[in-house]
């Protein structure tokens, strides 16, 4: 396995970081979690688009441009020789000193990992997830932004281990107001008399990119009206389907919510629909590994 930090492509036990790096000091830094599906590279730009906004909004200057880390990715996954793989970017404050100060940090590091992706086990696409609300709320926009996929990730690690706790797979954590914001590492969907509705982004969530598909296919494919909106966890206990999206996840149903059974307490049909519509798309669509000519500038 060859890992790319900041120009180099080295072998698994050679590829380490500083300690002095700000990223495993304090957290600064963001990242993206990518999927390779059969030779192909899903909603790269996407990704790509959002690790520059979170960038944006940390004030991290990324040292390529995106069409520089899009070639780096394809790279890497050619590098490895995976057709289906899990890319994990990462770009870290770099270099500092002890002390808070961002400017000490002279040049921001960047990480491309990439694995074979450890899938969630088959048996929970059959019958569904078990979640619970967790105690902890997502961090509001008065803090730090949820909409930036920053390195502070203990918030969510916390809710996850508490649903663990409880026997169950994820986690809801709240907004502050008490509205459903979204799960540990996914975002969340509901399905009512014929309406799919999702938290909006202000409502302090990761604007996914897996939430942004299932809502084209909801509308476009399936004709199926999508609306943004607040709702409480007492929509969810009352919902004829709930649904999960992410990267790693894909769609999976959830089926029992803090002890309530879903409906029937099995994955919907219209979840179902969805998982193999997405299902398709992965398959089908995305920046092609293997036909590209890369450029040797950053090999
Ligand atoms: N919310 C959170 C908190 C996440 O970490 C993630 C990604 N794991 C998602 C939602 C889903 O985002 P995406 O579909 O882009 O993977």
């Amino acid at each position: 396995m060859k890992i790319f930090i900041d120009g180099k492509w080295l072998d698994k036990d050679q590829a380490k970081v500083s300690v002095f790096d700000h990223g495993l000091l304090y957290g600064d830094g963001i990242f993206e979690g990518i999927r390779a599906y059969n030779g192909r590279v899903f909603k790269l730009r996407e990704h790509l688009d959002r690790l520059f906004q979170s960038a944006k909004g940390i004030l991290l200057e990324i040292p390529y441009t995106l069409e520089e880390l899009e070639k780096i990715i394809l790279n890497g996954v050619k590098n490895n020789g995976l057709k289906d793989a899990y890319i994990r970017l990462v770009v870290t404050r770099g270099f500092g000193d002890l002390g808070l100060d961002m400017r000490k940090c002279k040049k921001a590091s960047v990480i491309v990992i990439v694995d074979k992706i450890a899938l969630f086990p088959e048996s929970v696409y059959e019958q569904g997830l078990k979640v619970i609300t967790s105690s902890l709320r997502r961090t509001p926009h008065q803090c730090l932004s949820p909409n930036v996929k920053s390195l502070n990730y203990l918030n969510n690690i916390m809710a996850k281990n508490e649903a663990a706790r409880a026997g169950a797979q994820e986690a809801i954590l709240l907004n502050m107001e008490g509205y459903v914001a979204e799960c540990s590492g996914d975002n969340i969907f509901y399905l009512k008399e014929g309406k799919v509705i999702t938290p909006p982004l202000w409502a302090g969530i990761l604007p996914g990119v897996t939430r942004a598909v299932a809502i084209e296919i909801l509308k476009g494919k399936f004709r199926v009206p999508v609306r943004e909106d607040l709702f409480t966890t007492f929509d969810l206990y009352t919902a004829e389907e709930v649904f999960v999206t992410g990267t790693g996840a894909e769609i999976i149903a959830v089926v029992e919510i803090d002890g309530r059974k879903i409906a029937s307490g099995k994955p919907g049909k219209l979840t179902r629909q969805l998982q193999e519509a997405y299902r398709e798309l992965t398959q089908t669509t995305g920046v092609a590994v293997y036909e590209n000519e890369l450029s040797a500038l950053v090999q």
